[in-house]
């Protein structure tokens, strides 16, 4: 079993260093994973100089950047420690990392405005601004001017769009992956059909004031297996 001198490992250090940011817990987990990679090419017959290009040559500057990011944005999670730690090989972990990178664009988890906003109403019990009476809010209102772009909180599926004057107004529901849809009412203007794919933070309207409406707004919602759930727990970019 070949393990790396001092020279070779500063050699791999040095090198995630120049490419990895600040993250020292990323950085670690890296610099481990990147050892055992050049040493069991090295246990293969190749000599340090060939793993160590190899490992190069498969993790380019624009991998460890898109690692990186989704580390970052994983980090949280104590699955990602488990699966680095089961993952066998460097393969097995870059697969990992995109297919949660992947998830993360499903989860709508950014705002459906892409300027500041005010929340005018919240998530929860109120009083219907028009008949005074006592309903549950299913999603949140955004204050927003008339004609604001909206977007996607996540990649997904364009599930219905409808136009209910005594609702909703001009709608559109998203459906998203693991159970999650998200609603996007009172608008002026929809800019995708029904069945079409959108990315996250693609534009897909522009917010209005159609419906049931006491003045220019967004009401957006999310549903989990078509529950309501807080939009405001959700929004984190
Ligand atoms: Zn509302």
């Amino acid at each position: 079993m070949t393990t790396l001198n001092n020279q070779q490992t500063e050699q791999v250090l040095g090198s995630l260093e120049a490419h990895i940011g600040g993250n020292r817990k990323l950085k670690n987990e890296m610099f481990d994973h990147w050892c055992t990679y050049v040493e069991t090419h090295m246990n293969n017959g190749a000599s340090f100089e060939q793993a160590y290009s190899k490992l190069k040559e498969e993790f380019g500057v624009n991998e460890l950047k898109s690692i990186e990011k989704t580390y970052l944005a994983y980090h949280q999670s104590s699955l990602w420690v488990g699966t680095l730690q089961r993952a066998g090989s460097m393969a097995a972990m870059l697969l990992f990392l995109v297919v949660a990178g992947v998830d993360a664009q499903k989860r709508p988890d950014i705002s459906p405005v892409f300027d500041q906003y005010i929340v005018s109403s919240a998530f929860g019990e109120q009083i219907h601004p028009i008949t005074n009476k006592e309903i549950h809010h299913n999603g949140i209102d955004l204050r927003v001017p008339l004609n604001t772009p909206v977007r996607s909180t996540a990649d997904g599926t364009v599930k219905t769009i409808k136009n209910s004057p005594k609702g909703h107004g001009l709608h559109i529901i998203i459906a998203h992956k693991d159970g999650y849809e998200t609603l996007y009412a009172n608008l002026s203007n929809v800019s995708v059909d029904a069945g079409q794919t959108v990315v996250k933070g693609e534009e897909i309207a522009r917010s209005g004031n159609s419906g049931i409406s006491s003045g220019p707004h967004l009401h957006y919602e999310i549903r989990l297996n078509q529950k309501p759930v807080n939009p405001k727990l959700y929004i984190s970019k």
